[in-house]
């Protein structure tokens, strides 16, 4: 049986071509992708393709187009067998981790992937990705998808999509999950590690809440802390600080977190490595969060802090506090026993 492929075109340097009179990089119409990827049309699944009106860098990317895509990906579930998403690569881990807690007990894959080089390049990593992708998004064992969560797909790697990040601007092996293991690797053949998959426990469904008074804050040594005083808007900070979470010992840090406790404002503790984490108490310069009841982020990505404290934020879904919803692990984009 062929399994029905959903593939959304967002836009991103996978749907470009050279123009090689001028050397810039412009879109193509990307339902001839069939006619420039023949081998699409050799896959053993059925792809139907949605593209985007008009297709965006994935710099212009935001929560109404996570709430577009998710609410598509939603409508279209029992239509589709797998879903992929073709979108630029700058902010594709947060586009995957935000649709990640948006998208709760997905039974069927979410793919997103795009590229380094465009389509059109000789040298383009987008026909591997792509082609690999289709195959992730359309994998089934025993009538029921091997995959059932967000992940992305890139460079022969099938990352957790809330795990994943960007590393490299350069380089085609440009995503890591430098906290998680890799859930699929393609090769001669196309692996899955099964031990490291998630799975949901209920029913699909659409949650597509979404909360844009959230502020992140990288520090450095040297930084004038006073001034996290100034944004009003911001209801919860992500603070993304040293090492194992370690941040200034003095007074002015102690007073501007505590005044920032004082108005309300929920504080989300990250580290600047990207891979590790943050335990509280290892060294005093991080005392001063648990004293201001502050939550460790713990091991999770810049991406996924940001875009589950949007989602959780005041959302009316649930009667638990923030820190006791941010602390669980929503859909494995957390190590709870860090
Ligand atoms: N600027 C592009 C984007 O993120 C880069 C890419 O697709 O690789 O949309």
């Amino acid at each position: 049986m062929k399994r029905k492929v959903l593939l959304i075109y967002t836009g991103g340097t996978i749907g470009m071509e050279k123009n090689y009179k001028t050397g810039s990089l412009v879109p193509f119409d990307f339902s001839s992708v069939f006619k420039r990827i023949p081998e699409m049309n050799l896959l053993e699944c059925e792809v139907s393709v949605y593209p985007f009106k008009k297709p965006v860098d994935s710099s212009d990317m935001g929560p109404a187009q996570w709430r577009m895509i998710a609410t598509w990906i939603y409508k279209n579930y029992k239509n589709y067998d797998g879903f992929l998403i073709l979108h630029g690569t700058d902010t594709m881990s947060y586009t995957a981790s935000a649709l990640s807690f948006m998208l709760r007990n997905l039974g069927k894959p979410v793919i997103l992937t795009g590229s380094q080089l465009p389509i059109g390049d000789l040298r383009t990593d987008a026909k591997e990705n792509l082609l690999t992708s289709l195959y992730y998004a359309s994998l089934y064992e025993n009538d029921q998808a091997v995959i059932q969560e967000v992940a992305v797909y890139f460079e022969y790697k099938l990352l957790r999509g809330n795990r994943s990040l960007k590393y490299s601007a350069e380089f085609f092996d440009a995503y890591q999950s430098p906290n998680y293991p890799i859930i699929g690797q393609s090769g001669v053949h196309l692996n899955v590690d099964k031990n490291v998959l998630w799975r949901p426990n209920g029913e699909v469904e659409l949650d597509d809440y979404l909360n844009e008074n959230v502020l992140f804050w990288r520090i450095f040594p040297g930084m004038n802390f006073e001034s996290l005083l100034e944004i009003k808007t911001a209801e919860a900070i992500i603070l993304q600080v040293f090492g194992s979470g370690t941040i200034f010992n003095n007074e002015t840090t102690q007073n501007v977190l505590k005044e920032l406790r004082n108005r309300g404002v929920e504080i989300v503790v990250i580290s600047q490595c990207i891979s590790g984490g943050v335990h509280f108490g290892k060294y005093i310069n991080s005392d001063i969060f648990t004293r201001i009841d502050a939550i460790s982020g713990k091991d999770m990505t810049a991406e996924s802090a940001i875009t589950k404290a949007m989602h959780l934020l005041k959302n009316p879904r649930y009667n638990k506090s923030f820190s006791e919803l941010f602390s669980k692990s929503i859909c494995g984009e957390i190590t709870e026993d860090f």
